[in-house]
Order: structure tokens, then sequence, then C-alpha cells
């Protein structure tokens, strides 16, 4: 049986974010890092499993994940 890998994208509203550092701390595979300043950002989107987490603890709602149809 063939398995096929999710991917998803992150997306962090900039607008929203007060880069208080939550979603990069608790990532459990660094996906998300802080950039200089503490902005949030994901430079290799193929490391997320998709697991939620930062979106669910965002403070300011600010993150969504979207799990991208192949
Ligand atoms: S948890 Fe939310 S507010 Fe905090 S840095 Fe991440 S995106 Fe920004
Ligand atoms: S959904 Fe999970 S793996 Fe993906 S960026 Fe958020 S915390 Fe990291």
């Amino acid at each position: 049986m063939q398995t096929t890998k999710k991917h998803f994208k992150v997306i962090i509203n900039y607008n929203y974010c007060k880069k208080c550092g939550i979603c990069s701390w608790i990532c459990p595979v660094n996906a998300i890092i802080e950039e200089e300043f503490g902005k949030p950002v994901v430079p290799d989107p193929e490391k997320c499993t998709g697991c939620l987490q930062c979106e669910r603890m965002c403070p300011d709602f600010a993150i969504s994940i979207k799990q991208i149809e192949q």
C-alpha cells in the first residue's frame, strides 16, 4: 500500500501577530523559526506535520494551517 505524505501551508497573519514567540517555541518540528525582531517565519513548510499546535496556541489567532491538496 502506498502512503502519501500530507502537505501543509502555514499561514501567518502579520497584522495580528504580536511576535510573542509561542509558535516557534511550541512547534515540535521547528518548522516555525524566529527571524530578527521575533518575526515568525516558515522557511521550510515541508517540515510541518499539521499538528495544529501553533494554530491552537497563538493568543492572537494569527496562524492558520491549511492542508494542500496534491
Ligand atoms: S504565537 Fe501568534 S502572535 Fe505569537 S509569534 Fe506566533 S503568530 Fe505571532
Ligand atoms: S502545525 Fe504543528 S508542525 Fe506545523 S507549524 Fe504548526 S506547530 Fe509546527
